[in-house]
């Protein structure tokens, strides 16, 4: 370990102190750079604020919120605050709701401070330089695959950069290469189990992986503690989150000691600053309580975000900068509630999809990674959910007695009544990346 190694660990331990002053501190020069920049100074305008007043936290929260649509109005290069010539590469969001949104990268930007932030992420769940690397996120704009090669690289690691798919054939590789840590979606992960028990292979004893990253989507704590079960021992399925208005997967992970209680530290709040605010009056929340995630990059160059809402919910955890791990300067927060997006207001209840995911993954004999949910309206008349979800061949249950589990189980969750349909192993949509679980029918 050399002397900047050493500095390094230093601040994954930094005092929560420690932090806020680097945040005021950047917040200063940010608001330095963005007097530069007409568009920004445009938005700050509209709000009657200027750059100039972004002099630290207590002035951020008078500053207004970034919205997807604010960004889409800039078309084709919004808020890119450096000339086009000094961007390296473009990254995008998914686009699944509307048009992708263009996103660039200084050659600092995607060399220095992306790999930073994810160095920090290999070292929080363990991961050491020579680890053999399965990177299973996707290409592309996208940004999940390659802001990790780059990280994965750098960082001494090995990397095996295969992306999304091939499900005959990596239930071989990760034996045959032994893989020590992957980067994937969950849901991947649990397909590409189910392909290693039909090829006789099985994962507790022929894999060796340690620890894995999963993105792009969360899962409820009994799909991953039953992942868990079917991999080799000691196995550690950690939750990661980001975003592309972030910079990268770089937001969120889970520490040795968190892990178990599904939470996350924000890892990285000395560089992305992260708010925790009720969506509806945009004020704070307190420990324990719910609110989004809202953003300010501090060392982004090139798109940098000020307060860009996530649509991300979740619970700051009741012991925010507690946890025995000692990272007590990155606060920790449950896994991701559900997207204000995807809130599905039926008959008058909120309902999040993971509320119903945390139901079906309860229930023996169900399929963890295979559930839908079917929102019907017809004109004049109320909303139907109906939930879809898969039988294991071996369940002890009839399909009939778990349909009607799960509806008696929902209605006590939700305080809804549903439809619930049964179906066999395999007939259900499976997701590469992140799934689209809730399907809205117009009924005649
Ligand atoms: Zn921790």
């Amino acid at each position: 370990m050399d002397m900047s190694d050493q500095k390094r660990m230093g601040e994954d331990y930094a005092s929560r102190d420690e932090v806020l002053a680097i945040q005021e501190r950047k917040l200063q020069q940010l608001g330095q750079r963005l007097q530069g920049s007409a568009a920004w100074q445009k938005h700050f305008g509209a709000a009657g604020i200027s750059a100039a007043d972004l002099t630290g936290r207590t002035a951020l929260s008078k500053f207004p919120t970034l919205e997807k649509a604010d960004l889409r109005a800039m078309y084709p290069y919004p808020m890119l605050t450096v000339e086009l010539e000094k961007v390296m590469r473009f990254t995008a969001t998914s686009g699944t709701t509307g048009l992708p949104v263009l996103f660039g990268f200084t050659a600092r930007d995607w060399r220095e401070t992306v790999v930073k932030q994810l160095h920090r992420i290999f070292r929080t769940v363990g991961i050491v330089p020579g680890d053999k690397i399965y990177q299973g996120y996707g290409y592309g704009l996208w940004v999940g695959g390659s802001s990790m090669d780059e990280a994965i690289q750098s960082y001494g690691a090995v990397n095996f950069p295969i992306g999304p798919g091939r499900s005959d054939l990596m239930p071989g590789w990760i034996r045959d290469h032994a893989y020590d840590a992957t980067t994937m979606s969950p849901l991947w992960l649990m397909t590409l189990i189910t392909h290693a028990h039909k090829l006789g292979i099985d994962p507790r004893k022929d894999w060796k992986l340690r620890v894995g990253l999963f993105g792009g989507q969360s899962v409820s704590t009994t799909f991953r503690n039953e992942m868990e079960a079917m991999m080799p021992e000691g196995f550690k399925a950690h939750n990661i989150y980001g975003t592309t208005e972030a910079g990268g997967p770089i937001l969120g992970i889970s520490c040795e000691h968190s892990h178990a209680a599904d939470e996350m530290h924000l890892i990285n709040d000395d560089s992305v600053l992260t708010e925790i605010l009720d969506p509806q009056t945009l004020e704070p929340v307190g420990p324990g309580e719910v609110g989004e995630l809202v953003i300010t990059t501090l060392d982004k160059e090139a798109s940098p975000v000020v307060r860009w809402r996530t649509r991300d919910l979740v619970r700051l955890s009741k012991d925010p900068y507690g946890c025995p791990c000692g990272r007590h300067g990155f606060p920790l927060v449950g896994r991701i509630i559900g997207r204000s997006d995807d809130m599905m207001k039926v008959r008058g209840v909120m309902v999040f999809p993971s509320q119903i995911e945390d139901v079906i993954a309860g229930l023996p004999g169900t399929v963890k990674e295979a559930w839908q949910v079917y929102v019907d309206s017809r004109e004049g008349s109320m909303d139907q959910i109906e939930v879809a979800f898969e039988r294991t061949p071996d369940a002890s249950m009839p399909s009939a007695q778990m349909e009607e589990e799960l509806r008696q189980q929902l209605r006590a969750r939700l305080g809804l009544t549903c439809a619930v349909k049964c179906y066999g192993e395999g007939l259900l949509p499976r997701y590469e990346a992140k799934a689209t679980r809730v399907i809205k029918r117009q009924q005649p």
